[in-house]
This record gives structure tokens, C-alpha cells and sequence, in this order.
């Protein structure tokens, strides 16, 4: 059991026959932590996790402890068997939560390591309530949306708040105000907005000002729709962002406060940026941070000093952003190459890279469904490297291999990420051990040679969704290999995997003899986990997911590593210092 659900078990004011059904977890105290709820109007994909992330970052940055949490609308537990191209990606979690892409802009912005406790489906909150009544928890009541639901939610909210003794619980609610499937998560946060007391919540609005090209001008009227349905449902904003592509006009402001009772200095414009990291300088110039500390009534318990200390760090960061003197193009293969939030983490982890080596990185999406050996050249002529990422399924796999091979034999950076550390195996175990029908049972099941076959212990797991090797692992490196200098001669490093598939154990000692070299590897199974050729200037795959942990101010070595070695590729006049090395100095 871990310790929220523990502290879900613990709860007291189940049974009571009053109305104000509200289940607290032992030991909760009201008042102590606040609340700020991150709604959203008018249209959904605003940004609200980006939003409520940076303003959670100006808090923490001033000493003060912050929680997050993503209520999403649907009825799956969990985000595992959200098809990425319409959900976005997939993020794992430490603890091995399958969540929505938002939790991994909160991980990033606030340099956290989230679980299970900061994420929430309606999926999981009906389940808890439906067990709750089987078990006989309700004693002889109808179990209703309210109290019984919203008292679900409320109570989720106040387990993390206790469990993380978070100064500030930021809630962003998914969805769009209007959509029936979230409006009981909006009343749960009325309610418990009610039950904390005043001054000890605020409600923060996220809404779009239109400017259609026909008019050239901004239009507020949807967002002044779209917040008083809001306040129909009991809700006073607090703050207002509009989001817009360029600065909210005054005059759309003003109407946006006259008509919600906001004051004008707390309508702010949230127009596009450049870069999502420079969205907390641009909120701090609102005086945002301040709003929101005296809005909730905590100036007391905020450090001036600390916050000198974190903000400058931060700023070293951003100032950094767009002083790029180098540009390079890393190509990367996948299936949904359409859709860019299907690889967020990936595109931030380069973001990383690029910023802290000041080298633009383009990324090129490449199709390789219809790549093969003989094109893979002229395909891949102009970037500087290459990424394979995690995918599931056999479309655009062969094209893939190709790519691998083509990298590896001229010398092209390569970074394999999940399904793309498999492919390089096969690539391998195919071109360089000779064994031609090597492949992946997961794309044809009954292959002669399935050097990535399905893990022994997982076999016996039916059902999808219950049989990945999911969550955060340690992997063991091997010293003096090139993962070693990666990973700061460090004995082990802790990544995250989501994946069914492996390499065969019996195909290990014939893929090192010929020169493959297995850098990473599980404590206690057989499972490789970081492969490399110390031959080739920067090949590199491992099994697990190194985009979920690379953080603005630490960016992955991995990633770092294939920039730099990209960098040294293309620009081979200037003899810049070996990927490895950069690695050591960029990534300390
Ligand atoms: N499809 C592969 C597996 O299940 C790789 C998964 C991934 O890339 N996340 O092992």
C-alpha cells in the first residue's frame, strides 16, 4: 500500500447522516494548506498546465512547498491506452502511473518527481466511490454525484495536500468549463472552497480572445461567455489569463473585467512566447507571484532570500534561450510524426540540450514507412542525427532498421529511446552477427530469431495495460564505458521504462562478441537496458525513456551527448571537443 492510499483508507466523516458529507483524511487540517484551482473556458488545448505550472514555480521559487495535480474528465484509470496521436503522449511517472503529457510540464517546471497522488481520472474516482459502496462504506445512503463523487475529489485534493504537506495545492481541471464531464469536478472545487474558509483558495481562469483575420481585431465576446459560465457555477475568478497569439488589447481587458469582477491588473494577457520557460519571467512582471501569495493570505510563510537565490539560477537558464550561434538538425522516425505532442518529452529533452550547449536544434520528422536501405542515404543526407523513439506495433519498423543501419555504418549519431534500443539490436544482430531473420516477436510473432521477445516474467500477465515493465528502475553501468562517462562515472542511474519486450538473454553473448557492448543493465535480471558501440562516435540506445527525466536545469546526458556529438559532426572545422567530454562539463 503506498502512503496515499493508506492515508485514503484513513478517512473520518464517512458514515456521518449529515448533509455536509465531506471524508477528510486523519490528521488533516483545514486551512493549513491552499488551494489554487486552474480552470479553463472557451476552448481546451490553452495551456493550462503550462499556466498553472509557472505560477506554481514563482511560489516555490519564494521557499514556499507546492503540490500540483491533473484532474482529467475520462473515465480510463489511467492514461496508458490513450492513443498518443490523439491524447498526446503518454508520461510515466517514478512510481509507474501512466499519466496525461501535463504532469511531465509540471515535473520539468518545478524540478519534482510526481506520483500516483497528483494525478486523477474520473475513471479512478468512480472506481473508489463504486468499491467504497460494495464494501458498505455509505451505510444505507443513495449514493449521489453529491455528496458522495465530489466527496471523492475533495478528498483526493486534501490526501495530497496532507501527504505532501504542500503550502499550495495547484488543481487544474482538464477539459473545458461547459463539458459535462468535468462539472462535478468544478463543484467539488466550489465546495471546497466553501469548507476551507474564505481567503484560502483562488480561482484562476484560463480563457482565448479570438482575432480573426477578416476583422484584424480582438474579439473577447467567447471569453466573456465562457466566464460566466463559470460564475453560474458558483465560481468567482480571481485572475483571468487570456490566452491569445499576440498582447491582449486594453480594451478587450477592461470588458473582460467589467463583465467578471475582476480587477483590470488581474486580466492578464497570456500571449504566445517563444519559449514556455520564459512564461514565469513573463508572469512575475504581471506581479502574478505577489497575487496570488496575497490572495491566499500567506506572506508569512514566504523567503525573500531563497527566492533571490532560486530566481537567478532560473534567470542564468533563460537567458540563455535564443543565443544559439550553431544550428544542427536531428532527424527523428516515428509513426506520429504529425502531431508534435506525441513526442513532447523528446522535444523538450532537446530543448535542454540546445539551450545549455547554445546550439539550435531543428527537428526533422521522418516518415520511414517507406524508407529502405537503398533510400535511407538519400533520406537522412542532411541531418546531423538521428533519433529513434519508443512506438509499439510493426508499421514504419523496417524503415526504421534501415535508418539504424545507415547511422551506424557512417558514423551518424544515433540515440535509440525504447523501441528504438530494440530495432538497434535487431539492426545488429541482422548486419553484424548475421543472423538474417532476427527481429521482434511484437512484430512478427513467430520469427525464428526473436533476439526482442516478450519478457519471461510478463508471459504469464494477460491483458493490456497490466503487462508492462513500467515506472522508474536502476540500471547498473558498466565502468569505463562510454554510459560511465554519460553518467559521471556514477555505479548506477535511475531512468524510466514502459515497455513489454526485451533482448533475449541467449542472444547476449553473440551480440557482444561482435562488438555491441551492453553498458546498462537491470540489478537483478538479465534485462539490458543502455547498449553502445564504442567504435562509432556516438551510438547509443537504452530501453528505458531518458526525455521523461531531463529537467530545464539538468538537462540529460543522453540527449546532451547526441547534440554534441551532432555538433562536432557538422561543424568539423571548428575540432570542438568530443561529445563525452561536453557531457561531463555541461552535465554536473
Ligand atoms: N513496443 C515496445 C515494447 O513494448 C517498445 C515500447 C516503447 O517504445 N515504449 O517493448
Amino acid at each position: 500500500m503506498t502512503k496515499s492510499e493508506d492515508l485514503l483508507s484513513k478517512v473520518s466523516n464517512v458514515t456521518t447522516e449529515s448533509e455536509f458529507f465531506s471524508p477528510m483524511p486523519e490528521g488533516y487540517q483545514k486551512g493549513k494548506t491552499r488551494y489554487c484551482f486552474v480552470t479553463g473556458t472557451v476552448m481546451s488545448g490553452l495551456g493550462k498546465g503550462i499556466f498553472s505550472s509557472c505560477l506554481a514555480k514563482l511560489l516555490q521559487d519564494k521557499g514556499l512547498r507546492v503540490a500540483p495535480i491533473k484532474l482529467e474528465g475520462y473515465l480510463n484509470i489511467d492514461s496508458g491506452t490513450l492513443n498518443p496521436f490523439r491524447h498526446g503522449e503518454v508520461f510515466v511517472l517514478d512510481d509507474g502511473m501512466e499519466c496525461d503529457m501535463d504532469l511531465g510540464t509540471y515535473e520539468r517546471m518545478l524540478n519534482l518527481n510526481l506520483s500516483r497522488a497528483n494525478f486523477a481520472t474520473s475513471g479512478q474516482i468512480f472506481s473508489s466511490v463504486l468499491n467504497k459502496e460494495r464494501h458498505g462504506d455509505y451505510l444505507g445512503r443513495d449514493v449521489q454525484m453529491i455528496p458522495h463523487v465530489t466527496g471523492e475529489v475533495k478528498l483526493k485534493l486534501r490526501t495530497l495536500a496532507l501527504e505532501s504537506d504542500a503550502d499550495v495545492v495547484f488543481v487544474e481541471i482538464g477539459g473545458t468549463v461547459g463539458d459535462l464531464e468535468n462539472a462535478y469536478y468544478i463543484e467539488a472545487m466550489r465546495e471546497l472552497a466553501y469548507e476551507e474558509g474564505p481567503g484560502h483558495c483562488c480561482f484562476v481562469a484560463l480563457t482565448y480572445i479570438m482575432e480573426p483575420p477578416t476583422l484584424g481585431e480582438q474579439k473577447s465576446k467567447a471569453a466573456q461567455l465562457g466566464i460566466k459560465q463559470l460564475m453560474q457555477l458558483g465560481i468567482q475568478p480571481d485572475i483571468i489569463a487570456c490566452r491569445a497569439s499576440r498582447p491582449v488589447n486594453e480594451t478587450a481587458r477592461q470588458k473582460i473585467s467589467i463583465y467578471s469582477n475582476v480587477p483590470l491588473k488581474r486580466v492578464i494577457s497570456m500571449h504566445d512566447c517563444s519559449s514556455i520557460y520564459m512564461i514565469p519571467s513573463m508572469l512575475r512582471d504581471y506581479g502574478m507571484d505577489f497575487e496570488v501569495v496575497r490572495l491566499l493570505g500567506i506572506e508569512d510563510r514566504i523567503d525573500l532570500r531563497y527566492e533571490r537565490k532560486s530566481w537567478g539560477r532560473w534567470c542564468d537558464f533563460t537567458d540563455k534561450i535564443g543565443t544559439a550561434n550553431k544550428e544542427i538538425t536531428i532527424g527523428i522516425s516515428g509513426k506520429y510524426t504529425s502531431l508534435r505532442d506525441s513526442y513532447a518529452s523528446i522535444i523538450n529533452a532537446l530543448e535542454h540540450a540546445d539551450i545549455a550547449l547554445h546550439c539550435k536544434v531543428n527537428i526533422d520528422w521522418i516518415d520511414t514507412s517507406d524508407i529502405e536501405p537503398k533510400t535511407a542515404a538519400e533520406k537522412l543526407k542532411h541531418v546531423d542525427g538521428i533519433i529513434v523513439p519508443g512506438g509499439f506495433g510493426i508499421r514504419g519498423a523496417e524503415g526504421k532498421i534501415a535508418c539504424i543501419q545507415y547511422a551506424r555504418e557512417n558514423n551518424l549519431p544515433y540515440l535509440g529511446i525504447c523501441f528504438g534500443f530494440q530495432m538497434a539490436v535487431i539492426e545488429f544482430a541482422r548486419h553484424v552477427c548475421g543472423i538474417k531473420e532476427a527481429n521482434s516477436s511484437e512484430i512478427v510473432p513467430d520469427c525464428l530469431h526473436a533476439v526482442i521477445d516478450i519478457l519471461p516474467e510478463q508471459k504469464k500477465i494477460e491483458g493490456l495495460g497490466g503487462n508492462m515493465r513500467l515506472g522508474g528502475r536502476e540500471v547498473l553501468i558498466t565502468p569505463g564505458s562510454m554510459a560511465a562517462k554519460l553518467f559521471n562515472n556514477a555505479k548506477s542511474t535511475r531512468l524510466r521504462f514502459r515497455h513489454r519486450y526485451e533482448v533475449d538473454p541467449q542472444y547476449i553473448g553473440q551480440l557482444e562478441e561482435a562488438g555491441l557492448v551492453f553498458s546498462g543493465r537491470a540489478p537483478d535480471h538479465p534485462i539490458m537496458q543502455i547498449l553502445e558501440l564504442p567504435t562509432h562516435p556516438y551510438f547509443m540506445a537504452t530501453q528505458a525513456h531518458p526525455c521523461l527525466t531531463s529537467r530545464p536545469l539538468a538537462p540529460h546526458p543522453m540527449f546532451v551527448g547526441l547534440v554534441a556529438a551532432a555538433m562536432q559532426r557538422r561543424f568539423p572545422e571548428d575540432k570542438l571537443p568530443e561529445a563525452l567530454e561536453v557531457v561531463e562539463r555541461v552535465c554536473v
